[in-house]
Formats: C-alpha cells, sequence, structure tokens
C-alpha cells in the first residue's frame, strides 16, 4: 500500500522510522535486531536508505594510483523485500541519481514493481568524498525533480525503451524537504521553489531532514503552504544519542540545535546523560508535533532504535 494511501486512512499521527542497510558481510538479521524493537507501535512503513559507492586510491608497483570503488552497504531492493514479506508491512527504498544512469534507475525501478514495492524516496545523495560538488552520473540526473520525472512518467508508461509497450508502474513518490534550508541552496525562498517543482513533477509527499526546533518545522510548513505545495509534509527527527552527535549532527546535516537544548547538551559530561537529553526532547517535540495533527512522525534510527523506542512508548 502507498504511503499517501496510509495517510489519508489514518485517524491519527502515524509512526514510521528509517533504516540502514547493514555494512557488508553483517547478516539480514541484523536489520530485523534494529526493526523488531519498533514493531510493538504498528509503523505503517519502513524506510531503508541508500549509500553510494566510495572510491580510493591504492598506490600501484609502478607509482600509479589506481582508483578504486566500494560499496560498504548493500543495495535496497533485497532488503526491502525481506522486509515485507517477514513484517507485512510497506518498506520505501531511497532511489538516488548520484552513480546512476537513466538506465540503471529504470531497471532498479522495474524490480521494484516486479517485487510489489510501489513506494520510492527520490533523492539526488550528496557528493561522493573526494568531489567538492555533486557530480551527476554523465547519463543521470543531476537533481531529484529529474528522477522524479523519470518515476513519473514510468507511471504514465514511459519507459526509455519506447519501441517496447510496457505496463505503467504505480510508484508512490517521496521527495526530501528542508526546514533550515538545503546547504547548497542560495536561500530558503529558492529551496522551496525547488522543492515545488518536486512536487510539481509527481512527488505526492515530503518527508523532513532531521530538525530540533518545531518553530522551524511549523514555519517551513507555512511557507510551503503559501506557494502551492499541499501534499502532505512529515517531519523527521532523530534522537541525539552520544557526545560524538552534538556536533555531528550540525556539521553534517546543516541543522542548529535551539539554545535550551544545547544550554542542556553542554551540561553533558558522558553519552548516557546525551543520551537520556535526547530522549526527553525527542518525547517533548513529539508530543508537541503530534498534537499539532502531523500526518505522521518519522524517525532517523541511524541503526540504533533504543531511543526511539523510548521515545515512541511515549507518544504513540
Ligand atoms: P534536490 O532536491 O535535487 O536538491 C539539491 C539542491 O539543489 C538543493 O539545494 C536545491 O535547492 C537545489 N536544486 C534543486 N533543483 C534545482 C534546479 N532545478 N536548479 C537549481 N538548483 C536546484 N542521501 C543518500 O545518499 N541516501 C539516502 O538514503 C538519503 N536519504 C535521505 C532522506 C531524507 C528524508 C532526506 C531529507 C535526505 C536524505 N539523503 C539521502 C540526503 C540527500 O541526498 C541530500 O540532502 C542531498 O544533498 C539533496 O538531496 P535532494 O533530493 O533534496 O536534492
Amino acid at each position: 500500500m502507498k504511503v499517501t494511501e496510509h495517510i489519508k486512512e489514518a485517524k491519527e499521527t502515524l509512526f514510521s522510522f528509517e533504516i540502514l542497510p547493514p555494512l557488508k558481510g553483517k547478516s539480514i538479521q541484523s536489520i530485523y535486531d534494529g526493526i523488531d524493537p519498533l514493531m510493538e507501535f504498528k509503523p505503517k512503513f519502513v524506510n531503508v536508505t541508500y549509500h553510494r559507492e566510495e572510491f580510493i586510491y591504492k598506490e600501484r608497483e609502478n607509482g600509479l594510483l589506481e582508483k578504486i570503488a566500494i560499496r560498504k552497504r548493500p543495495g535496497t531492493v533485497g532488503i526491502c523485500a525481506a522486509i515485507m514479506n517477514k513484517y507485512q508491512v510497506d518498506a520505501v527504498p531511497h532511489l538516488i541519481c548520484g552513480g546512476f544512469s537513466r538506465e540503471e534507475t529504470e531497471n532498479a525501478l522495474i524490480d521494484l514493481q516486479f517485487l510489489g514495492i510501489d513506494n520510492v524516496l527520490a533523492l539526488r545523495g550528496d557528493s561522493i568524498k573526494t568531489e567538492s560538488s555533486f557530480r551527476p552520473h554523465p547519463d543521470g540526473h543531476a537533481f531529484a525533480e529529474n528522477l522524479i520525472h523519470q518515476i513519473s512518467d514510468m507511471n504514465k508508461g514511459n519507459y526509455m525503451m519506447d519501441d517496447v509497450q510496457l505496463e505503467p508502474t504505480d510508484f508512490c513518490i517521496g521527495a526530501a524537504g528542508y526546514p533550515e534550508k538545503h546547504f547548497e541552496a542560495m536561500n530558503l525562498a529558492f529551496d522551496l521553489q525547488n522543492l515545488k517543482r518536486k512536487v510539481d513533477a509527481g512527488a505526492e509527499y515530503i518527508v523532513t531532514q532531521m530538525f530540533f526546533d518545531n518553530k522551524k518545522f511549523f514555519s517551513f510548513v507555512e511557507e510551503c503552504r503559501k506557494i502551492g505545495i499541499a501534499v502532505p509534509i512529515i517531519p523527521g527527527l532523530k534522537p541525539i544519542k552520544n557526545l560524538t552527535h552534538i556536533s555531528f549532527l550540525p556539521k553534517f546535516f546543516h541543522i542548529d540545535y535551539p539554545i535550551e537544548l544545547s544550554s542542556e547538551l553542554l551540561k553533558c559530561k558522558d553519552n548516557k546523560s546525551v543520551e537520556q537529553v535526547g530522549i526527553e526532547w525527542g518525547i517533548q517535540q513529539s508530543k508537541e508535533l503530534k498534537a499539532a495533527g502531523v500526518p505522521c512522525i518519522h524517525y532517523y534510527t541511524m541503526s540504533n532504535s533504543s531511543s526511539v523506542k523510548k521515545i515512541a512508548k511515549q507518544v504513540f
């Protein structure tokens, strides 16, 4: 079932979460271990992130450097099929532009359709570590909007091989939104216009980047509505878990902590106290969002579901 259908059917705020594929070499059990503790909150869908290849340079005997691509985590197709089969819950694979030609994207979507997976979250992806800015595949997409156009075209039966008559796909497409602006955008207004282009291209709902200040989310939703973005907007929350997160999350995700939260974090001397602050903040944020009637709250587990479980117990 599609994410938008779950939202339409729901009488109250839904619970959903995102998991990371395990590092290569680990078994599917590590995925189940992350999902099992959260199933009591009856998620309607579970997202599975996609991780691009990384490149390393190895020196050869002749002194030349060899560029080697490494995939640290497996793709999403098999994991999504396994989740749907084991839990009878919808799985939402993340699909990115980076590293994919349009043909590879089409093939991935055909595989998903065969498996009965009818949701995708369409993203651009970030630049790889060795690039200063995002470089699309020579035959791929530069922006998520273009990827969304490709999926919408397939939903109309328009494939790349136009000499063969193929069944239209029926994907429900999600897109990413940034309450604190995407870090590359010139300003929030420009970013919102680009978000609108994704919706106009066929995105049926938006999931936001993590944020810690609900006021920023509410204002983002207001601005979206003003420019005609009418689709459901799902807030994304991440419980801060350890001392490293304190500086890592703002640096990596380009988000700010509100003063009240940062002063609580400054008092923390160890991971345990940070975790406790993260849980309490997450509960407070979630309760306020739920009271405001958001369609769903989406939690970033980052392979650790224990804090999300403690928050969900108080909220759902
Ligand atoms: P876009 O919507 O393409 O936007 C990227 C930038 O380009 C923005 O600054 C935007 O304003 C600008 N822009 C957009 N269209 C145009 C245009 N036509 N002309 C000029 N500028 C334009 N990354 C992963 O690698 N794997 C994941 O699984 C993953 N999951 C995510 C899930 C969520 C909910 C979120 C919020 C992010 C996720 N990301 C993931 C990170 C995401 O890939 C990065 O934030 C990436 O930098 C931008 O992706 P996007 O889809 O928002 O890009």
